[in-house]
């Protein structure tokens, strides 16, 4: 875990992340990217509470944010999207394979498990530790207005923003929004720094290669979608620890191992102080679908991968 501020933070000119530690499960990131009274908001986070009080925040500080044009989702897990009925007069922008992702997980399917969670057993505890903290009951969901494939541009006031589509890594649908003019990109969940990454969709290789795109951009600040603002250092980092997963993971699926008894036997010595440890065996998963040909959540079930995490995590 590393140690840095809750808040606003300005990354760039007119540019400010907002970061919420410790940036694990549902800690996630959004940004602001401004020009004169013109605002375009990164990312809403888990629940209502959470995203009225960044919203709150901005206005205090940040003129622009008094009316926000545009929200684009980088993707779609709820955590960058559920408190988008706070901004739902805004364009609301995501490729359209996150918009269909989006559909697939409302809000009150998480407000369902949790609720379940008490009869769960070991994974409901575990879901319960990692989600009991957010308020999920009576979100409405607010879905997004415009959608593309690849990229898009779109101008804040006079100032270029890019959205490039570099899924299926994390989700199936990964965006990030690089600001060329302020030398800043928001990664979304491509990048996490001080935490496991969880590749709920891959393949693997992909990721590989969206964090390539990354590191080809001509950015200074990278703002991660959990944890603190970094550099292409951090994605250099992550970036090894995927080559050097799938290393690792490959004789153990030649082994014929689950990947459950794969990541109690695996360690990654460069994540050896990252929190959100048991997300190694859904990576694992992730890199066995690849080895045998597989891509996206083929044969990837949710349920059984939190099991999986509660067991690692040890209930
Ligand atoms: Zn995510």
């Amino acid at each position: 875990m590393v140690d840095y501020d809750k808040g606003l933070a300005e990354v760039a000119d007119g540019v400010w992340a907002w970061l919420q530690p410790d940036g694990g499960w549902g800690w996630s990131n959004a940004g602001l990217v401004t020009d004169g009274g013109a605002s375009l908001l990164v990312d809403t986070l888990f629940d209502l509470r959470l995203t009225g009080e960044m919203l709150d925040a901005m206005r205090r500080a940040i003129p622009a944010a008094a009316r926000i044009g545009t929200v684009v989702n980088t993707h779609a897990n709820g955590d960058h999207c559920y408190g988008n009925q706070l901004v739902a007069g805004a364009d609301i922008v995501a490729s359209s394979t996150a918009a269909e992702e989006m559909r697939r997980t409302p809000a009150a399917t998480l407000a369902g498990l949790v609720a379940a969670a008490p009869g769960l057993g070991d994974v409901g505890a575990y879901l319960q530790r990692i989600f009991g903290s957010f308020q999920f009951e009576g979100i409405t969901d607010v879905y997004p207005t415009r959608t593309f494939d690849g990229a898009l541009d779109l101008t804040v006031g006079d100032t270029p923003v890019r959205l490039l589509e570099l899924g299926p890594a994390h989700t199936g649908g990964d965006v990030v929004v690089e600001v060329p003019s302020r030398r800043v990109v928001f990664t979304g969940d491509l990048l996490f720094i001080g935490g496991h990454p969880i590749v709920w969709a891959g393949p693997v290789s992909h990721w590989v290669e969206a964090l390539d795109r990354i590191l080809a951009m001509d950015v200074d600040a990278v703002v991660p979608g959990h944890g603190p603002i970094t550099d292409k250092a951090g994605v250099r980092e992550l970036r090894a620890y995927f080559v050097e997963l799938e290393e690792a993971a490959r004789p153990l699926w030649q082994d014929g191992l689950s990947p459950l008894e794969a990541a109690r036997r695996l360690r990654i010595e460069r994540a050896a102080g990252w929190g959100e440890a048991e997300r190694l065996v859904v990576n694992v998963a992730a890199c066995f679908r690849g080895f045998a040909g597989g891509s996206g959540t083929d044969g990837a079930d949710v349920m059984t991968l939190f099991s999986d995490m509660a067991a690692l995590a040890g209930g």
